[in-house]
């Protein structure tokens, strides 16, 4: 199959979703993830309009990122303190943000190489914080309210990788997304959803789901 072809697929499955869900399709970003794919795939992407991919690794994305200028990428794998300022250099949106002390290193760097750079928080409300990352519930308060006052890397909204199996994991994230809502008294996004599970993302109430096989096949 083609990247065309896959492509189509994908945005057809979106549109059912969201028509199931009594959803507007426009209402839900499809970002592609291009990790370990390789730049020729990117610039198929980029041709037919895509031009937001999301990236795990950040030597990875600093390497694309110089290749493919016209592409903006997006942080969507752990990151190391130690490589807060690549990443900062590198990539036009975090969405991996865990842990305060992360924050505030990111935010005393982005001041001082004078960026912006819209953020979100990975939760994990399932305990598997070792293996993939996120911000634990009990932690999330004060991460919140740190990013929350920070205009150097504005909060967008919250990300997770529930673990696979069933819906009940969405359902959560969208109650906590709406819980912050309200106390926030402003608009969080929720970016969930995968290759294997966007449809359920989808009805839970995803603003954006992350794909990568699905759209540019196998890695
Ligand atoms: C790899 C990855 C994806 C895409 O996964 P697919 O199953 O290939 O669609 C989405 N989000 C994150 C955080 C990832 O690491």
């Amino acid at each position: 199959m083609s990247l065309e072809e896959r492509v189509r697929e994908v945005q057809a499955r979106l549109t059912r979703a969201c028509e199931a869900a009594g959803r507007a399709p426009a209402a839900v970003e499809l970002l592609p993830v291009s990790k370990r794919q390789p730049e020729a795939l990117i610039r198929e992407a980029l041709a037919l309009g895509f031009t937001r991919f999301g990236e795990n690794y950040v030597q990875e994305g600093a390497t694309k990122a110089q290749a493919l200028p016209q592409a903006a990428f997006i942080l969507i794998g752990p990151l190391q303190s130690n490589k807060a300022k690549v990443a900062l250099e590198t990539f036009t949106e975090l969405q991996s943000v865990d842990r305060l002390e992360l924050a505030r290193r990111l935010d005393r760097l982005a001041g001082e190489l004078e960026v912006v750079r819209p953020t979100w928080i990975q939760v994990d409300l399932w305990g598997e914080a070792t293996k993939l990352g996120g911000c634990p519930e009990g932690q999330l308060p004060e991460l919140i309210a740190f990013l929350d006052r920070s205009p150097r890397l504005p909060l967008q909204g919250l990300m997770a990788i529930p673990p696979p199996g069933d819906a009940k994991p969405f359902g959560e994230l969208a109650a906590l997304r709406d819980r912050w809502r309200q106390r926030l008294g402003r608009d969080l996004r929720l970016s969930m959803g995968m290759s294997g599970d966007l449809e359920a993302a989808v009805a839970a109430g995803s603003d954006q789901i992350r794909i990568g096989t699905a759209f540019f096949g196998e890695r």
